[in-house]
């Protein structure tokens, strides 16, 4: 390793016109790590996922793949160069069918796509059952699979997740943590964001805990899981 982390945010200063929604970030993550965000609702994880995409841009600090700055780059630049996010509330082309959703994700490669849909078949058994329906018609559950197997089908070099348990069944939720566990151990790089902060800790390696667009919590997640102040304080949801 160079000691170079494969995202680094810093001091990153962004919000929506009227103030700083983020007020000076510092996080890194390093290849093959899963390193999940917390912290309360409107403390700014969705729009730091969505700086880091490059879809929100910062006022201040900066953002570095690889070393690279990428902060003044749009967003497909990013998805082009591996930075892929899941959005918040699984965002699946409801009109078009299971398969041409996951054709979709794959579509900046171009190459040995249908083997890539059938290995994303095998990792989500459910969207098996459902490939030629129109993704609209699927569960809450079964579309957050299909967000995320159409994430992965453009082989990203860096996943972002935002809340993807949110709304669903707790039998679902487990589903589909099994399947980020199953991400961790082929050494995805991942940053999670979870209102499940207990299943968040559980899979990750370090955490980061946000209030208010600060950083004020880092560390091993096992430490973050273990601290009685802390899940007193932010991570009531578990
Ligand atoms: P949640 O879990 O509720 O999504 P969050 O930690 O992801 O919370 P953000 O969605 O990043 O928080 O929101 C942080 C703050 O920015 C909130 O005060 C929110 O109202 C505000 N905000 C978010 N999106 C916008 C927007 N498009 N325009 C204006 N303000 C926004």
């Amino acid at each position: 390793s160079t000691g170079v982390p494969l995202l680094e945010v810093g001091k990153l200063a962004t919000g929506y016109g009227a103030g700083d929604v983020l007020k000076g970030i510092d996080l890194r993550l390093n290849a093959g790590e899963m390193v999940a965000v917390l912290g309360a609702n409107g403390a700014g994880k969705s729009t730091l996922m969505r700086a880091i995409a490059g879809l929100q841009r910062p006022v201040r600090g900066g953002i570095a793949l690889a070393g690279e700055e990428t902060a003044s780059q749009p967003a497909h630049r990013m998805v082009a160069r591996g930075l892929v996010l899941v959005p918040e509330g699984r965002q699946v082309f409801p009109e078009l069918t299971v398969r041409d959703n996951l054709r979709l994700g794959g579509f900046l490669r171009r190459v040995a796509i249908d083997a890539d849909v059938e290995a994303m078949l095998e990792r989500f058994p459910r969207l098996r059952e459902r490939i030629g329906q129109r993704a609209g018609l699927l569960s809450g559950g079964e579309q957050q699979m299909l967000a995320v197997a159409r994430a992965l089908m453009g082989k990203p070099v860096v996943l972002l997740l935002d809340e993807p348990s949110l709304g669903l069944a707790p039998k679902v939720i487990a589903d589909l943590f099994a399947a980020l566990d199953r991400l961790r151990a082929e050494r995805m790089t991942l940053l999670l964001v979870d209102q499940m902060a207990g299943l968040a800790l559980s899979l990750a390696d370090r955490a980061y805990v946000i209030e208010d667009g600060r950083i004020v919590a880092a560390g091993a997640a096992s430490d973050l899981a273990a601290d009685k102040a802390l899940e007193r304080a932010y991570l009531g949801h578990t």
